[in-house]
């Protein structure tokens, strides 16, 4: 067991080698950056941005031993460039002071816009409650075309946050608008988060949440009309599984609602309890034939994006929603599976810089989350489960930051961002999340 490890530590350590080799003779043969897969500081001519909710450096340690060993390598590992990026939103009413466990909603918000806001605004400010104006938006005033791709529902913070701007995330469609009414269309607002990715027209939009843009537009042009009716008046294909995702041909606009709120895990097991559940292998593979995985989802957007960008690139976001919702409910196998599709997306997305090689993507996590491995026989307090992992140990995973059966905490932590393609180095050290807004900004020349 101990000389296969090592093995495996010493080929992915000589592998790490010769990147840096060609790292270094790339980086050194001079003006070649969009050539360089290790940055160069060249414009970049697309941006895919990968966000893995809850995704800090346990849930990835723990979906790598599962899945790739102790001593193997992750795709997202392989990331040449990598540094730690800090995430802490700030109070609504106070804004200079931090709050060091934020949420989606601020955090989405902070690389969004390159701003601090509070939990639960969508790129919006604090107290104040103005728009703050989004990295997609900058794309769309250059005319490049723009995709945004989730797990969860596409009204959910994640997603929301580079398409619209209200004071709070709940309001998703135009009938959750209780804690938004300034900005109901009928109040002279821009609408609901559902009703502002269609006006918007952002080129791409794929993930779960077909019961918000089923309801009804109060005011406006739109009035009367639900948000599908107004998505297809505004040219949309509006497609509800995977045939129809297929089926979508480049040159159309493309609203995917594969379900009702968030989309089906792939991975299931069981919960975390106490005393521990397993020792328990994951049943893989779970997830719907009819609804697409985010490697689908993925590939699709870039498809469609690459083919109407011609020579002026787009911008992607992608987003694994929910390692974070599973992590929140202890559930070891549904948390590391929808790790494990994230990182089949990397991999699309690092397969398409390879023959698009001004491509910079960027693999990072909102915030951190919960789950820790503990040792095999110790008795943590709050819900554990014991995985029986690839190579065949045994891993002790544990939920400790809600009392057993309440939804677990975001923590605080530093999480893990890697890079490929120009500008990649910029990642590199300890960076805020409200730099990637800045990097990408950069990159693109916008
Ligand atoms: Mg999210
Ligand atoms: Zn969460």
């Amino acid at each position: 067991m101990r000389g296969r490890l090592l093995r495996a530590t010493l080929a992915a350590a000589s592998a790490a080698a010769l990147l840096a080799v060609a790292a270094a003779a790339a980086g050194g043969t001079g003006n070649d950056g969009p050539r360089d897969p290790s940055g160069g500081s060249g414009p970049a001519k697309n941006v895919i941005l990968v966000i893995g909710d809850g995704m800090g450096a346990s849930e990835i340690t723990i979906a790598r031993n599962y899945a790739a060993g102790a001593g193997g390598r992750l795709t997202l590992d392989t990331l040449p460039l990598t540094g730690q990026m800090t995430t802490y939103s700030v109070e609504e009413s106070e804004p200079d002071t931090p709050d060091y466990d934020p949420d989606s909603a601020a955090t989405g918000t902070a690389w969004s816009t390159g701003e601090k806001t509070s939990d639960g605004r969508i790129s919006t400010t604090p107290l104040t409650d103005e728009d703050l104006t989004t990295i997609l938006e900058l794309a769309q005033r250059r005319a490049m075309p723009t995709g945004d791709v989730s797990t969860a529902e596409l009204t959910d913070a994640t997603p929301a946050s580079p398409v619209s701007h209200v004071a709070s995330r709940t309001c998703q469609g135009p009938e959750d608008m209780a804690e938004c009414p300034q900005d109901e269309k009928s109040a002279g607002g821009p609408g609901s988060i559902a009703e502002q990715s269609i006006d918007h027209e952002v080129d791409v939009l794929l993930g779960g949440g077909r019961q918000r843009y089923e309801q009804f537009i109060d005011a406006g042009p739109d009035a009367g009309k639900t948000v599908i009716e107004a998505a297809e008046d505004k040219g949309y294909d509006v497609v509800f599984d995977t045939a129809g995702l297929e089926s979508v041909q480049p040159g159309q606009k493309a609203l995917g609602l594969f379900t009702p709120g968030n989309m089906s895990v792939d991975w299931t097991g069981l919960p975390a309890t106490n005393p521990p559940s397993g020792p328990q292998r994951c049943d893989e593979g779970q997830r719907p034939a009819d609804e697409p995985s985010l490697a689908q989802m993925t590939a699709k957007a870039i498809e469609l994006l690459d083919t109407s960008a011609g020579r002026r690139g787009f911008f992607l976001q992608v987003e694994s929603a929910s390692i974070d919702k599973r992590d929140h409910a202890a559930e070891p196998c549904e948390q590391t599976g929808e790790l494990i599709n994230l990182d089949e997306a990397v991999k699309v997305a690092l397969d398409f810089a390879r023959s698009s090689r001004d491509t910079l993507v960027i693999v990072t996590a909102d915030h951190a989350h919960t789950s820790q491995i503990v040792e095999r026989d110790s008795e943590p307090p709050g819900a554990s489960s014991i995985l029986v992992t690839d190579e065949g140990a045994e891993m002790m995973v544990t939920y400790g930051t809600a009392p057993i059966g309440a939804s677990q905490q975001h923590t605080g932590v530093t999480v893990p961002v890697g890079a490929s393609g120009p500008r990649a180095r910029s990642v590199v050290g300890l960076i805020d999340q409200t730099d990637i807004f800045d990097i990408i900004k950069a990159a693109l020349r916008l």
